[in-house]
């Protein structure tokens, strides 16, 4: 199971924390559309109200005014293919001797099975195959031993995988980030107190401030006073492992994830494009709306340089730059339609070609990246049919030739269309007349860190972390878990 999703946690002063955290998963809404859910608690009781469907048709008026308690957690999750299954819709939560708990999840464990028989072993009962309710009973479980903070750090020395947390026990907020730093998650001042979130965008939404990102293996307990924030340094990192890719797709223009804002990130990957690959066309348009950015950067470039990289002479007008695709904005969701079939529907609906921008004339497309290749064959096709000499396709990401396993539902190897397949292999399928990616090294520079800083597992085949019939870049020996669990102290 991937997920890949969007948490929240606030605690505030003397307020009820269940608006902010709905404004804060509405602004958290494009992490995840298939659920989204509240935790909060007021001192004596734990409230939650969790349901499938977008944040403005899961929460009315009441069950806001029934979310009492100025602290409390919130998830929106990303929805995969046939997974319309409430038991993995979260917060997650759980009552148990020593008082309750709530758990929103981004990412993905590699070692949710082992632990899972374990707990089970000794006579947990699990309602889901999700490996968020596996950290909830671990936690839970050790909760039973030890303080908050001993009980979350063994916990974190037993979970091997990508994981943002936000956390509610009983009205105490918490958040936690893998050692590795893989899926984002940032600590955000608000008026009358502070905010968890995956992305600084939340932040925004509530007029707040962005702090700082929760550094990989720092675990950041709210104050209840809503005056600050105490942080532990639960595990060293040895290193981290970014996930590119919410640089590229998944994260907001406007949210700064390990302080680069994205959007400048995304233009600076359009501006490495054309220096790696421009080519001169008529005109330049994006494949909106996650091309833009990129497309905004690469037609930026080509004012200022020709695609042999001289500067343009005078007089030279450069390559125009279009808005030649609209995008139908209440078509949602082909990327996860079920079938082929369907999401090649689903693609002709969501983007219309202007005929006048791209008749008689040599186009290049930018999009974000390719996955099944689905978009890209239909745009080509499409806008041939319109009238366009020529199509060049132009992708502000490296070919992606391996699945995720870290929490980004990328298809299997099979389906993807990069998988086993040279650059020439793949335009012949499109049928562009001419593709290029862009270089695993221009990424690393544009986010300015070293290859080994990144999860590249997608587009190398070779992941961060300890995957069973897969390969590592680097050592990812995992702590022992059948032993004698570690004390806190050690
Ligand atoms: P493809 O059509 O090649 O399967 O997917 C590529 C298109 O889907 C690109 O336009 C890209 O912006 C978008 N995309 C890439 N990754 C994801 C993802 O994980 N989820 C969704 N919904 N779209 C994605
Ligand atoms: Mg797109």
């Amino acid at each position: 199971m991937t997920e890949k999703c969007g948490v929240v946690g606030v605690s505030l002063a003397g307020r009820d924390a269940a608006r902010p955290l709905y404004y804060a998963l509405y602004a958290l809404q494009h992490r995840g559309q298939e659920s989204a859910g509240i935790v909060t608690h007021d001192g004596f009781q734990q409230h939650s109200h969790v349901d499938m469907g977008l944040v403005g048709d899961v929460f009315d008026e009441t069950d806001l005014e029934t979310l009492n308690g100025s602290a409390g957690i919130g998830h929106v999750r990303y929805p995969t293919a046939g997974s319309l299954d409430t038991s993995c819709a979260q917060p997650f939560s759980v009552s148990f001797k020593s008082g309750s708990l709530g758990l929103s999840h981004n990412g993905n464990l590699v070692n949710a099975d082992e632990i899972r028989d374990e707990l089970a072993a000794y006579g947990h009962a699990f309602t889901s195959d999700g490996d968020t309710e596996v950290i909830a009973h671990e936690l839970a479980r050790n909760l039973l031993e030890e303080d908050l903070i001993r009980a979350v750090k063994r916990t974190m020395q037993r979970i091997h995988g990508s994981y943002s947390l936000t956390i509610a026990h009983d009205d105490t907020v918490l958040g936690v980030r893998d050692p590795q730093g893989n899926r984002p998650l940032c600590i955000g001042k608000v008026e009358d107190g502070y905010i968890l979130a995956s992305e600084s965008a939340a932040i925004d939404t509530l007029d707040g401030e962005l702090v700082r990102d929760v550094r990989p293996g720092e675990l950041v307990l709210l104050e209840k006073d809503g005056q600050g924030f105490e942080s532990y340094q639960l595990i060293e990192p040895k290193g981290t492992a970014h996930c590119f890719f919410e640089h590229v797709y998944f994260a907001r223009p406007d949210s700064v994830i390990d302080g680069s804002l994205v959007y400048e990130v995304r233009r600076e990957l359009g501006r490495k494009l054309w220096e790696e690959s421009g080519v001169e066309t008529d005109v330049v348009m994006p494949v909106p709306d996650s091309g833009r950015s990129f497309a905004s950067g690469y037609a930026e470039a080509a004012d200022e340089t020709t695609a042999d990289g001289e500067p343009r002479p005078e007089g030279d007008q450069g390559v125009e730059f279009a808005e030649g695709l609209m995008k139908n904005r209440y078509v949602g969701r082909t990327f996860i339609m079920p079938t082929q079939d369907e999401r090649e529907r689903a693609v002709r609906l969501k983007l219309n070609p202007i005929k006048s921008t791209v008749e008689g004339k040599t186009v290049t497309i930018i999009d974000d990246s390719i996955v099944r290749g689905t978009t890209s064959i239909q745009l080509v096709d499409l806008l041939k049919d319109c009238g366009a000499e020529e199509v060049h396709l132009r992708i502000g990401a490296p070919p992606i030739v391996a699945p995720c396993y870290m929490g980004i539902d990328m298809a299997t190897r099979e389906e993807l269309i990069a998988a086993g397949k040279t650059v020439e292999e793949i335009r012949e399928v499109v049928d562009a007349d001419s593709l290029a990616y862009l270089s695993i090294d221009a990424v690393a520079d544009a986010l300015e860190a070293e290859r080994l800083d990144l999860c590249l597992g997608c587009v190398t085949g070779e992941y961060p972390y300890d995957i069973e019939g897969e390969a590592s870049d680097r050592d990812v020996t995992r702590p022992e878990i059948d032993g004698p669990v570690p004390s806190a102290d050690d």
